[in-house]
């Protein structure tokens, strides 16, 4: 157990600016907090806080993020609140304890190992703050050390599966190999004890066998470069047993030389000295073909940069040689952590890192301190994704900006088509709202439900907008169908005639269609007229005179047919946007006597039978439609009022309360006018039908904040 003042002296020796009062106050604090609880191992819990903060002491990390470590588990597992923290340790410490509590929570959250991938994306998502991430891989390292003790097989392996798939690429990711290496192996110790097992024993035996043959590697390759003059200091470094197995299942291969197991590493202070002693060592030992990679110059992408060669070397041994400065090896080894230490001359940095880390260091060169430097040391990692949940916990990546339709399409193209609601974090919430990371989205379907075409409008993903689209689309052609057939069977019978989809197989080329259906479409869409099309099918209808006898005649041959003619169209199942819209100048509304005109290309604007916009198409009659309302509607229409509101206090909010009061929601709200004593608005209202809007009116003109209201006409 490290004792305070240990604790306290590590810290002090890298970090000066230590807030020593602080870190024993924490250390105290999490001692207390945790109290009588108990790891799996038997040991007092807080002896795991104290090994986390332990191990980040080690990579050298700041005193908040050692205070952090002292507290990470507090709000999760003791009585202790982030209030509370905030007030003994201020903002950042408690922001920092929140960061961890979040991924902790995170992680409880799910079977993540399936979407290890998206889970990564997450965690570093959601780590606004590096040190975050860096205390919650502390935390989970010092979980692995003492994976042993937790007695339940099933959970020891999911942990080990978690840390394999999840929290050693993460390190690897911020470029800490150290910790990637012990993470890794420790859970492939858990994972396959057999397979690691025989890979130690394969290791043992090349040990016994080899007999010194790399401390004299070493050596030799110290001399040469010394002879050549170049100082370097040169280490061997096996691979870990995990690395080695992987190696060997993905090429099936077996370790039989010390190049499969062992590299080489030459540390040297300079850029150019690197070149020079790979200059040295090519031209002492043979070249191994295809082995050379230069990541100096064009680094990897996670920030690593070394040469690499292979080289028949000293003992006529097959060896791989990594060379680069020290620098660049510290930060192989450590990372992201290591740059806490290079702080002071970070302005070595030639900026080909990871894009993020080059912000870090960009920040770090402007910043006048550590503090502000820590301030800003936000991660811009995947500010353009949003990782949320589905209620089983499964992690639903989408692109930012997202909504609960996109999340409803991303998990099954079905869930998206009926999706009706949706819960976010288990409260109801517009289909429209923007999600965040982390949020937990219940979809709630329909059966009944089809995609509506406003989703298009905020829809981000490109597979909801395609089925949207697909969906308008044939959904459309469905409706200028049943459109089309009304149109014509009413032209038909104007005539006198009987419609059937048959009369129309001998003109659709005429009209150049490819079948019968596309025509009736057409005439759905406004293409065409009815009369148009019956004029084609019987050339013998020249002359509006004869047309009117016929329908006379027709109307008097039989009373049946006539009153089957007069039948309006109903505007039953039509969507409004697709085939029909309601007109924007005169808002019809279910109760209104309402008139059809078919607009090409459009499919039907309904208007009011009074609208004065009706004029302008007194000429042409043959667009005129006779529809009327599904009473069976209960979708909301729009009606607009025209109002004049005297210009005093607490008149707006009179007119607002009158409306509400009477079931309207106020949809959009203009001032057209404003003088000394009045304005004039134009108010759009959700309504149920005409007499819904009626009422209003009249509650309205009962107000005597209101001059005047009616409804808007044209
Ligand atoms: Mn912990």
């Amino acid at each position: 157990m490290i004792r305070q003042f240990e604790l306290l002296e590590r810290v002090k020796a890298y970090d000066p600016a230590l807030d020593e009062d602080a870190l024993n106050r924490a250390y105290v604090f999490s001692m207390k907090a945790h109290g009588q609880q108990k790891r799996a191992s038997g040991d007092p819990y807080f002896l795991h806080p104290l090994e986390v903060a332990g191990i980040l002491t080690n990579m050298k990390l700041d005193s908040a993020s050692i205070i952090t470590a002292l507290l990470h588990d507090t709000v999760e597992d003791t009585l202790a609140t982030l209030d509370e923290i905030e007030k003994l340790f201020g903002q950042e410490i408690a922001r920092l304890v929140d960061g961890v509590t979040k991924l902790s929570r995170i992680e409880l959250q799910s079977d993540h190992s399936r979407q290890a991938e998206n889970f990564r994306k997450l965690f570093l998502a959601m780590s606004e703050d590096i040190r975050v991430l860096l205390v919650k891989l502390a935390d989970r390292l010092h979980n692995m050390r003492t994976l042993s003790f937790i007695q339940d097989g099933e959970k020891r392996r999911v942990i080990a599966l978690e840390t394999i798939e999840i929290y050693a690429p993460l390190a690897a990711r911020l470029g800490m190999h150290e910790m990637k290496d012990e993470l890794e192996d420790r859970a492939f110790a858990e994972l396959n004890p057999d397979a690691r097992a025989s890979v130690l024993a394969r290791l043992d035996f090349l040990h016994e066998q080899e007999g010194g043959l790399v401390n004299s590697i070493i050596e030799e390759l110290k001399q040469t470069l010394k002879e050549a003059g170049i100082e370097a200091e040169v280490s061997g470094r096996e691979k870990t047993p995990c690395s080695i197995w992987t190696k060997m299942q993905r090429k099936s291969v077996t370790f039989e030389q010390l190049a499969d197991i062992m590299a080489f590493r030459v540390a040297i202070k300079t850029v150019a000295e690197c070149y020079s002693a790979l200059g040295v060592l090519h031209g002492e030992y043979p070249v191994v073909p295809g082995r050379f990679r230069d990541y100096l110059s064009t680094p990897k992408q996670n920030g690593y940069r070394s040469l690499h060669t292979g080289v028949i070397g000293p003992q006529r041994q097959r060896i791989e040689i990594q060379i680069r400065t020290f620098e660049m090896h510290e930060t192989a080894e450590r990372g992201v952590a290591a740059h806490w230490q290079y702080k002071q001359d970070a302005g070595h940095t030639d900026g080909r890192q990871y894009r993020w880390l080059r912000e870090l260091l960009d920040i770090l060169e402007h910043a006048s301190g550590p503090e502000e430097f820590l301030e800003h040391t936000k991660l811009e990692m995947f500010q353009d994704q949003v990782f949320c949940f589905t209620p089983k916990g499964d992690l639903i990546s989408l692109p930012s900006g997202a909504t609960p339709v996109d999340f409803a399409y991303a998990v099954h193209s079905e869930i998206g088509d009926t999706c009706v609601g949706a819960k976010i974090n288990g409260r109801i919430a517009p289909l429209r709202t923007q999600l965040a990371n982390g949020d937990q989205v219940e979809i709630i379907t329909s059966k009944a439900q089809t995609p509506s075409p406003t989703w298009e409008r905020f829809v981000v993903t490109g597979k909801a907008r395609a089925r949207i689209r697909r969906f308008i689309r044939s959904k459309q052609l469905d409706e200028y169908l049943t459109l089309g057939r009304a149109i014509l069977e009413k032209a038909f019978r104007q005539e006198g005639f009987e419609y059937t989809d048959k009369a129309l197989k001998d003109v659709y080329k005429t009209f150049k269609h490819d079948s019968t259906r596309d025509l009736i479409a057409a005439v759905g869409s406004g293409l065409h007229t009815g009369r148009d099309v019956v004029k084609t099918v019987f050339p013998g209808i020249k002359s509006e005179g004869r047309a009117m006898n016929i329908i006379r005649l027709a109307r008097a041959r039989t009373k049946k047919r006539a009153k089957e003619a007069a039948q309006p169209i109903s505007v039953r199942g039509l969507i409004p946007g697709m085939a029909l819209h309601y007109a924007n100048c005169c808002h019809p509304l279910p109760g209104d006597r309402i008139v059809g005109i078919v607009t090409e290309g459009k499919g039907v604007t309904v208007h009011t039978i009074d609208c004065p916009t009706l004029e302008s198409f007194a000429d042409m009659s043959e667009r005129w439609l006779d529809v009327a309302w599904d009473t069976d509607n209960v979708e909301h229409h729009v009606g607009r009022i025209n109002v004049v509101v005297i210009n005093e206090p607490g008149a707006l909010s009179s007119l607002s309360t009158v409306i509400a009061k009477n079931l309207g929601n106020i949809q959009n709200l203009k001032i057209t006018h404003r003088s000394t004593d009045f304005f004039d608005m134009v108010i759009d209202v959700e309504v149920a039908d005409v007499k819904h809007l009626s009422n209003i009116i009249a509650a309205l003109r009962a107000t005597p904040a209101i001059n005047s209201v009616a409804r808007a006409r044209g």
